[in-house]
């Protein structure tokens, strides 16, 4: 039963870590009402002329959002802006609609509804949680366009109070990023997966963050004491005097850690021994360039470029130019590690037509696709070969499963060269060529590839799921998928002894490179190149810093005889839970 004012929790999935303590602030959306009104022939102009007007309107507030944002936050931030303007020109969406204004005599907002209604249905089909939550940003452009023609009022989020947790259904890109840091501690979400908009603003914000968690938002009233635990996923509604008390102790442990992590991100990362581990950062979106520089990544170990492709369209070789050249001159005199396209799996882009398949994970994918269709390999390699001018770039390939693939991708690569040369062009002739370790296939023989690439870079993340055969994507199947299980391990550790044989460097991108629990186990098997989310550099460092080379090796020669991944963990737990974070502590 629920009793008004009692304290309430409510479990969701964890999106952004950390804790946040204040008070709610029910953010709740007016909705334009569409009518079904048409206008008289006379009137048709007219119409077309007021929706055209609005849509300059909607642009202009938008480049004012976006100057603001980039001004406060940084312009990485406000690219997300771009998207949206892109769709407030898009020619096919403006001719739809007079279309239906000229043809049908709908009003603009009837019109432009109904054309949007179609853009998102055929995002909405689509099975894929990242582009799907896409929808989000088409519905953001609709709202604001819509309270316009309808004479709505468009709502704003900000000047809020000190120590304000945001509660809202859903919160659009736009309206993320207008949350300030320093009124707002925290936020709670009804939609929104990981993968989403919001979530990865969230997540560069740093503001704690939980998504689905039940019926909170029902519940809850402006100006209810609020506890979001963004590292166990839960939220607290209206706790209780010894609840938050016990908050208010482990917020305080956070601060203080991050103050001390502050202080001690010019400390490299050497163990107590000496040894020199080289930091890198996996970047998802440029956002993540600025955090990385922030926290001393010595480069950028993976970029995952799929981020481009998920848009409307593809991306131009001009495109995919600019961006990976400002990362390249962001990160200089550090390499930057750039990944080819990775799509498939579970990121479609719905600008290459597939037919669905009943195993994507082990379909077309990644440099399948690529070789599939040269055409779009190849721009993005001359992009790649000509960021090359602008500072160190290399190129990894995702998904090799045997060395033809790896073969074909190099003839790609310099039919690239050949075709940039003819154009006279300026490019980098001597580009670092990679390859990701993510299937079995590659781990068992990587003595063989080691002596074509110039580098190896183990993803734990479909390594795991393809050695266990465990759907990194199925909750069902969740408790079975470990990056522990000693037979991952192994695989870890043959991969690492062959590049060592073969003296070709191997890194780990994956992401248990940026879990504190396995550095030690990491550097024990041999791994002394680590690529994260740049959030976590921190507190890897604090564990490198904690432990000797020779302990690590110790560590992972027990780990390896292990029967189980509990095993491990518990091993791992023993070994070193005390250079661990507080949250993580409590986790394993
Ligand atoms: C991996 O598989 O470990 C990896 C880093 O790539 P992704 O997560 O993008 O598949
Ligand atoms: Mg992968």
């Amino acid at each position: 039963m629920t009793t008004a004012g009692a304290h309430r929790v409510f479990s969701g999935l964890c999106v952004a870590s950390g804790i946040g303590i204040g008070r709610a602030f029910v953010y709740r959306k007016g909705a334009p009402v569409i009518t079904r009104r048409r206008v008289a022939h006379h009137q048709v102009s007219g119409e077309v002329e007021r929706f055209l007007n609005t849509l300059h309107q909607a642009r202009d507030e938008i480049r004012r959002i976006r100057h603001l944002v980039a001004s406060d936050q940084g312009k990485e931030l406000a690219q997300i802006f771009d998207a949206q303007l892109a769709m407030l020109d898009d020619p096919g969406i403006k001719e739809q609609t007079e279309a239906l204004v000229r043809g049908k005599y709908y009003s603009a907002e009837r019109a432009y509804s109904e054309t949007l209604t179609k853009v998102k249905e055929s995002f909405g089909n689509i099975e894929n949680e990242y582009l799907r939550e896409r929808v989000s940003d088409i519905a953001d452009i609709e709202n604001q366009v819509l309270m316009r023609l309808a004479g709505g009022e468009v709502q704003v989020l900000h000047s809020l109070r000190a120590n304000t947790i945001v509660l809202a259904h859903d919160l659009l890109p736009s309206e993320m990023v207008r949350l300030e840091r320093r009124q707002v501690k925290g936020v709670v979400l009804d939609v929104g997966g990981a993968t989403s908009h919001a979530a990865i603003i969230a997540r560069s914000l740093r503001l704690p963050t939980v998504t689905g968690a039940g019926d909170c938002l029902r519940e809850v009233a402006d100006g209810d004491l609020i506890v979001v635990d963004g590292n166990e996923g839960q939220v607290h509604l209206r706790p209780g005097p010894e609840t938050e008390r016990r908050y208010r102790s482990r917020l305080r442990r956070q601060l203080r850690r991050e103050r001390d992590l502050e202080a001690r991100r010019e400390l490299p990362a050497i163990t107590l021994d000496g040894r020199d581990i080289t930091l890198m950062a996996n970047v998802d979106v440029p956002t993540e360039v600025q955090v990385a520089l922030d926290y001393g990544a010595r480069g950028v170990g993976m970029y995952r470029t799929e981020f481009l492709y998920l848009n409307y369209r593809l991306p131009s070789e001009e495109e995919q130019f600019k961006v990976y050249s400002d990362i390249v001159e962001a990160i200089a005199p550090h390499p930057v590690v750039i990944r080819t396209l990775d799509l498939g799996g579970d990121k479609l882009s719905h600008v290459l037509e597939s037919p669905p398949e009943a195993n994507p994970f082990l379909g077309w994918r990644g440099i399948r696709i690529c070789l599939d269709t040269p055409d779009l390999f190849k721009t993005q390699l001359r992009a790649l070969l000509r960021a090359g001018t602008r500072g160190e770039v290399q190129i990894l390939l995702p998904m090799i499963s045997c060395l033809d693939e790896l073969w074909r991708a190099r003839t790609l690569l310099d039919e690239a060269k050949d075709e940039l040369r003819q154009a006279g062009r300026a490019f980098t002739e001597h580009c670092k060529l990679g390859i990701m370790v993510e299937v079995p296939s590659v781990a068992l023989m990587t003595d063989q590839f080691a002596d074509e690439v110039d580098l190896l870079s183990l993803g734990t993340n479909d390594l795991t799921q393809y050695a266990l055969a465990v759907d990194r994507g199925t909750s069902k199947v969740a408790g079975l998928y470990d990056p522990f299980h000693p037979a991952v391990l192994r695989l870890l550790k043959m991969v690492a002894d062959s590049g060592h044989r073969k003296e070709t460097p191997v890194s780990i991108c994956g992401e248990m490179a940026g879990d504190p629990l396995a550095t030690a186990l990491l550097l024990g098997l041999g791994l002394e190149c680590l690529s994260m989310s740049p959030g976590l550099i921190p507190e890897v460092k604090e564990v490198i810093r904690a432990i000797s080379a020779d302990e690590a090796e110790k560590i992972a020669t027990e780990c390896l005889q292990m029967r189980t991944g509990n095993e491990v963990r518990h091993h791992l737990e023993n070994a070193i839970g005390e250079y661990l974070p507080f949250w993580h502590q409590r986790h394993h």
